[in-house]
């Protein structure tokens, strides 16, 4: 008994066939006894088709509209999820992340949640409905307008529904069969993970995996939800995502945790270099405050002794791509101000992280990683490190070769193919 959280990606609801199989599998757990509750995302790309009409319209859609645009993919999914358990015989009720009691803050596009008042939900399963909610999205608290808790934020209404509701579990089902030692699209012989613990996983996604989203898994961590990410295409048991040993989930190979949980990419970020920078009290701050008043985010920052004959530095970060022209202009303005000499920007690069809470305890991991990438002929370009991650900037075109020498390096290789992608375009 208890009550069971799944949550459906758009590749497992990518047409009526598919959203009749998900609906099976729903009603199997109202079968042996559960009550049911699922956060579903649109169908297949139907966000990323959204996306194009909306920039088809308009080049700067206004914020609000873009969400009260994009949460209709949610909506369509969940009536039609609950159009197909009513066809087996159940009776299920779908409900918007605003009927539902997400609320959030009012930052369209990526919205927190601040809280989940989940009444209409717990009045449905008492009425012995299958209750599904659309993923992604909720109701601002202070404006009333509705809005998108950011690109794969559905896992964030599974895993906040579970932990408002007290879920035994948050499944989440995926196109592939869990998490995986590294992207099994790059890397074939990736191996899935029986269990990671939730600070790795927060790692691997702030890193690059795709597989869950950084804010779901902060989620779970604070109110102690484990997660599931398993395969709506397979049986096959996922992986665990939860750090009690004792909770549900498989028996734990006790023995020795694995030093190293997977190596993760990314190539979604661009390097900005200031040239030029005078090397005295306050440059810094005054660059670094223009970034934050344009609101952006960054990743690694590097700056380098001055040269002694000019007494300039150069100082490098990375940040998103899709900030990089809002970071340029900032820095363009307070040229004459800081008085660098010119700004330079790279979008053909790559994140490449090693990512293991075992780091902590074994000597030899980075002289390993970095020996690594030298024989497969990559260079690295910055370096950052966490106590569990050590993380290299490389071309964009070394990406994939330094992931698989890595991984290769590292004894992560499975010996016969596990990763099996059952669906998505990966888009
Ligand atoms: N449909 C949204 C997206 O594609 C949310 C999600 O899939 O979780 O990002
Ligand atoms: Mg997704």
């Amino acid at each position: 008994m208890g009550i069971v959280v799944q949550k459906y990606g758009g590749s497992s609801l990518a047409d009526a066939d598919a959203i009749k199989r998900v609906a099976r599998r729903i009603v199997d757990v109202k079968k042996s006894g559960h009550d049911v509750v699922v956060a579903v995302s649109a169908m297949g790309d139907t966000t990323d088709d959204l996306y194009d009409l909306a920039n088809g319209v308009s080049p700067l859609p206004p914020a609000r509209e873009m969400d009260m645009l994009l949460t209709a993919g949610e909506r369509i999914s969940m009536a039609l999820v609950a159009m197909a358990i009513s066809d087996l015989g159940y009776t299920a009720r779908s409900f918007t992340g605003s009927q539902a009691g997400v609320i959030t803050d009012s930052v369209h596009g990526k919205a927190k949640i601040i809280d989940i008042t989940p009444g209409r939900i717990t009045q449905a399963i008492g009425e012995g409905h299958i209750v599904i909610v659309a993923g992604f999205q909720g109701v601002s608290a202070d404006t009333k307008e509705i809005t998108t808790l950011g690109r794969g934020g559905t896992d964030t209404t599974a895993v906040a529904l579970a932990a408002a509701l007290e879920a035994d579990v948050c499944e989440i089902y995926t196109d592939v069969d869990g998490v995986f030692t590294a992207d099994p699209r790059i890397v074939p012989s990736a191996r899935k993970l029986g269990t990671v613990s939730y600070e790795e996983m927060l790692e691997l996604a702030a890193c690059g995996s795709k597989i869950l989203h950084l804010r779901c898994v902060e989620y779970g961590r604070r109110y102690g939800i484990p997660i599931h990410v398993r395969s709506s295409f397979s049986q096959l048991e996922g992986t665990w995502v939860k750090n009690d040993p004792d909770v549900a989930g498989p028996e734990e190979e006790t023995m020795e945790q694995p030093i190293i949980a997977g190596v993760a990419h990314d190539v979604s970020e661009a390097k900005i270099t200031v040239v030029g920078v005078p090397d005295k009290v306050g440059e810094a701050a005054r660059i670094f405050e223009a970034l934050a008043d344009a609101q952006i985010n960054l990743d690694m920052i590097v700056q380098n002794i001055s040269a002694a004959a000019t007494s300039l530095t150069d100082i490098s970060f990375t940040l998103p791509r899709t900030d990089g022209q809002t970071a340029m202009t900032a820095l363009a303005r307070i040229q004459a101000e800081v008085g660098y000499d010119k700004l330079l920007y790279d979008d053909k690069i790559g994140k490449v992280s090693l990512i293991g809470a075992g780091m902590r305890s074994h000597p030899g991991i980075t002289s390993k990683f970095f020996g690594a990438l030298a024989s497969a002929g990559v260079n690295i370009g910055m370096i950052s490190t966490s106590e569990i991650r050590i993380s290299v900037i490389v071309d964009e075109t070394a990406v994939g070769d330094a992931v698989r020498a890595t991984h290769t390096a590292f004894d992560l290789d499975a010996d016969e193919v596990e990763a099996v992608v059952y669906g998505g375009t990966g888009r």
